[in-house]
Order: structure tokens, then sequence, then C-alpha cells
């Protein structure tokens, strides 16, 4: 990615985050679920964030809304708007750490729970997206039955489906549709 280091990884947090919600399934939807996707970003969060409970359940599902309202906001105005709000809500305060070596931002408040640490490092990683790079870097994938969001990192901005499964999904579709023209136009 593009992005300067501090921010990738927080960012693609919230993009996963955001894509737990499947149209027949919640990848999120209960604790167990939750817990498991968790620990796939456990080097971000292991003792710097309480672990997940059952409170933070609601609070990361509205989240998970929030983050997507960010991303479908129709112009920049609204997605600040939305994005201040989750900080706010969230208690993000920015500080340096230097628990890990060198010193870097952390926003989630002291002692935070997951639910805070959660909605404070998504928020600040799309803000971050916003102030550097744009919101035009926001996609929803470009294939039919897909919802799920991305940011675009690439230099030239072509960047239409959240993943490679999409894109072959997709371009395999359209072949097959420019052949059966083609057969239908031929007799
Ligand atoms: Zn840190
Ligand atoms: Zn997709």
């Amino acid at each position: 990615m593009d992005f300067s280091h501090y921010t990738d990884e927080p960012v693609d947090l919230a993009i996963a985050l955001v894509n737990t919600a499947q149209t027949k399934t919640d990848r999120i939807g209960d604790l167990s679920r939750l817990r498991a996707f968790l620990d796939d970003y456990r080097h971000m969060w292991e003792g710097i964030a309480r672990p997940v409970s059952k409170g933070d359940l609601e609070p990361i599902h509205r989240l998970r809304e929030a983050l997507r309202s960010v991303i479908d906001s129709p112009d920049d105005a609204a997605a600040s708007a939305m994005v201040n709000r989750i900080l706010a809500e969230h208690g993000a305060q920015p500080r340096v750490s230097v628990h890990n070596g060198d010193a870097h931002f952390h926003f989630e408040p002291f002692d935070s729970s997951m639910s805070c640490w959660l909605g404070a490092t998504t928020a600040m990683g799309l803000a971050s997206v916003m102030v550097e790079n744009g919101m035009s870097r926001f996609g929803v994938c470009n294939a039919d039955d897909c919802d799920d969001v991305y940011v675009d990192a690439s230099r030239n901005r072509s960047r239409r489906h959240c993943s490679s499964t999409c894109s072959t999904r997709e371009a395999v579709t359209a072949y097959r549709r420019r052949q059966s023209a083609g057969v239908g136009a031929d007799g």
C-alpha cells in the first residue's frame, strides 16, 4: 500500500471489519466469531486493548455500520462528519506510544475496551486515507453479487473490485457474455 506505515494496518482492519457483514452470514455474528476475527489482528491490540467480551459485540456491530456509512458517504462533508462522530463516540485521543520501540501514534483511550480501541483505530485509519489520499480511494466492489468495500491503493486508481476473486469472476462472466453475444450475431 502507498499509505504511510502507521495507517495501513488500521485501514486494512477497517475494511475487513466492514466486509464481515455478508448478505447470507455475519462473520462476526456471535462472540466466538468476533474473537476469531480479532485474533488475526492480535499483534495490533495485545497489551493495549482489553480482550473482547460479550459487551463489545453490539457496539462493534454498530461501529461496523458507521464505518460502512463513511465509505458510502455521498461527499467529503458527510464522510468527515461521520468519521468525527465515530472518533468522539469511542473517546479517541491522540498520543505517542513507544511500547514496541519506535515512537508512533495511538488514538484509543488508555486501558481501552476492545470496542473503543477498534472504533478509534479504524476511524483514524479511514480519516488518514481521506486526508492524505482523498475519499475517491474508497470503493464498493463492482461485481454483481458483491457489496464488499475496498481502499484503492493502486498508483493509477484503477481498482474496481474488493478482491482478486471478484475481479477474476467478473472477467470470466464478461468473457462468457461476449462469447454468447458473438454466437447470437453469427447465427
Ligand atoms: Zn503501537
Ligand atoms: Zn467483491
